[in-house]
């Protein structure tokens, strides 16, 4: 069984060309190598209107919601409120992450304020999962239909950090059965795009149940074919089938 994540960005700076979104690429990568596809990366403004539509629509249609940004102690972090009205729960404080705060601001010879001890701010019902990192813990919400919604902080830092210490273990429990697709790299070098469809197409070559990617780069386009897992033959015989067809073309300098 396909197990489908989606992604919603949280950040009026993702938009308007201050910050680069680097979510989607961390968790997509480690999604897809415990066999989990992430299948949307929605980015959106600090707007609790278009908050709680994006995750609504989000849970209505896929297994794992990801929620990143607008945790942090500042006026425009109202992703918490935002969710807790849509998810009909409290907010309630979160004695251990203040506790996990307090000695962070501690060790650094800050006082902890009334402003930063919201951030140990959580939806009721909530798993509270421990930001090693920063102040902000993450939560995990799960809802019916073995559904779960992720709250993480935005900084990247943080976000990889609890993503790698809490979730990913979780979720290999949890999908211990689900699949990692197998990838096959073609690389090729002094070849346009057309001109290897142009080959590809002379050839007939348009295997079945195999997903072909084309991505070009630096006058080198490199072709990805992925495969479920039962299709070790078909993609092991497609990946020879274009290095014949490309064979003089092919990169085959060291990690090409
Ligand atoms: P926030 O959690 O919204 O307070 O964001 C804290 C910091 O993380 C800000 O500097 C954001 O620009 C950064 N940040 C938030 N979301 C992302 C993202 N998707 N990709 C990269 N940086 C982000
Ligand atoms: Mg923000």
């Amino acid at each position: 069984m396909n197990i489908y994540a989606e992604l919603i960005s949280i950040g009026n700076e993702l938009l308007n060309g201050r910050t680069l979104n680097t979510h989607a690429k961390d968790l997509g990568g480690e999604l897809y190598v415990i066999g989990l596809q992430l299948m949307r990366d929605t980015t959106i403004p600090d707007d609790p209107a278009i908050i709680q539509s994006a995750v609504r629509e989000a849970l209505a249609r896929t297994d794992l919601v990801f929620v990143s940004g607008g945790l942090g102690p500042t006026l425009d972090d109202i992703t918490r409120d935002a969710l807790a009205l849509l998810l009909d729960r409290k907010i309630i404080l979160d004695p251990p992450s203040v506790v996990a705060m307090a000695e962070r601001y501690a060790a650094r010879g800050r006082t902890m304020t009334p402003a930063a001890e919201r951030q140990a701010l959580v939806l009721e019902g909530a798993s509270v999962l421990p930001n090693p990192v920063g102040a902000a813990p993450g939560q995990r919400i799960d809802l019916p239909e073995n559904k779960a919604l992720f709250i993480l902080p935005g900084p990247p830092l943080e976000f990889n950090a609890i993503l790698k210490e809490t979730i990913l273990p979780w979720l290999k429990i949890r999908h211990a059965d689900a699949r990692p697709k197998l990838v096959r790299i073609v690389q090729t070098k002094g070849v346009g795009e057309s001109d290897i469809v142009t080959l590809l197409e002379a050839a007939n070559f348009q295997p079945t149940d195999i997903d072909l990617g084309f991505y070009p780069g630096m006058g080198k386009v490199e072709i990805r074919l992925v495969a479920h897992p039962d299709f070790e033959t078909e993609i092991e015989t497609a990946r020879q089938t274009l290095n014949t067809l490309l064979n003089e073309f092919l990169d085959t300098t060291p990690n090409a």
